[in-house]
């Protein structure tokens, strides 16, 4: 039988031929999933046998990564800000940089009490996961998150019920079925343009949903419907916080300073400009 090390010295060698980014770690993760172990937990056993039958599981999975098959597709699952959602073709895999915003929402933008009461809209929720990490962090949030797929609401709403977060998810293209005004207004719509679909990597071009990646006039159509928008869906005060493609914020805040009483773009964690962030 082999070991766990010479399974993973194999694996690894493997996805790098096939161009597997981050191949250690995937493999790495892979062998624990099927293991049914921690990660760090085969470093401690590297010697140990894999049985057989745990090898058969593990090179079916194998093969799928190597077909570059995104690791959260295959876990089934993706960590975010705190919480483990469950993630699959109906949604866009959560990315660090959605994860960042939630941060900076809850560092910088808004209040620093967890038990504070607001109303928030999220606008293309996806797995869901913007609006149930701000819930697991705000319990006395009210939270509404729309999206236009059926799909991606009903693996939002399975979230939702998983973590048993109370998040009202709605059908709605942008504000078509959206009433009332909210607090913060938060989105990662998507923003790339087709040039940069057709040049991104296989997991992403291959996986997640077209409709979640893709905006028409070179990615900014829908960034501009929501910001045109969402002032008459804002309360007093309210802010509006989005991510972007890169240069966008910039061209965004020109074209909607009079629109809000303040608009600005605010940089990522590698220091590019990702986000706007606009108040009425
Ligand atoms: N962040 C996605 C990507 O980099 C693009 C679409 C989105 O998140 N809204 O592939």
């Amino acid at each position: 039988m082999q070991s766990i090390l010479e399974i993973l010295n194999k694996t690894v060698a493997y996805f790098q031929s096939k161009g597997v980014p981050d191949a250690k770690l995937d493999a790495q993760l892979l062998l624990a999933h099927v293991m049914q172990c921690k990660r760090l937990e085969l470093f401690l056993h590297f010697e140990d046998p894999v049985l057989p039958e745990k090898l058969d599981v593990f090179r079916e999975l194998v093969r799928r990564r190597a077909k570059r098959e995104p690791l959260q597709h295959i876990l089934g699952t993706s960590e975010f800000f705190g919480i483990t959602l469950n993630c699959d073709a109906r949604a866009l895999i959560p990315r660090p940089e959605t994860e960042y915003l939630c941060e900076l929402l809850v560092e910088k933008y808004l209040c620093k009490d967890v038990q504070a009461e607001f109303s928030v809209l999220e606008l293309g929720v996806g797995t869901g996961a913007i609006s149930l990490a701000l819930k697991n962090h705000f319990p006395n949030a009210k939270i509404v998150g729309v999206d236009v797929s059926s799909k991606a609401l009903e693996l939002a709403t399975e979230n939702a019920n998983k973590l048993n977060l109370d998040v009202e998810f709605l059908q709605s293209d942008w504000f078509e079925n959206v009433s009332g005004k909210f607090d913060l207004i938060v989105s990662n719509p998507p923003y790339l343009s087709d040039s940069e679909v057709e040049s991104a990597e296989p997991e992403v071009k291959d996986f997640d949903p077209l409709t979640a990646l893709r905006s028409d006039d070179n990615g900014i159509a829908d960034l501009r419907k929501i910001l045109g928008q969402a002032p008459d869906y804002l309360n007093d005060n309210g802010l509006l916080a989005c991510e972007c493609g890169v240069n966008q914020p910039e061209i965004l805040a020109e074209e909607f300073s009079a629109k809000y009483k303040k608009i600005e773009s605010v940089n990522d964690m590698s220091q590019r400009s990702r986000y706007v962030f606009a108040s009425v």
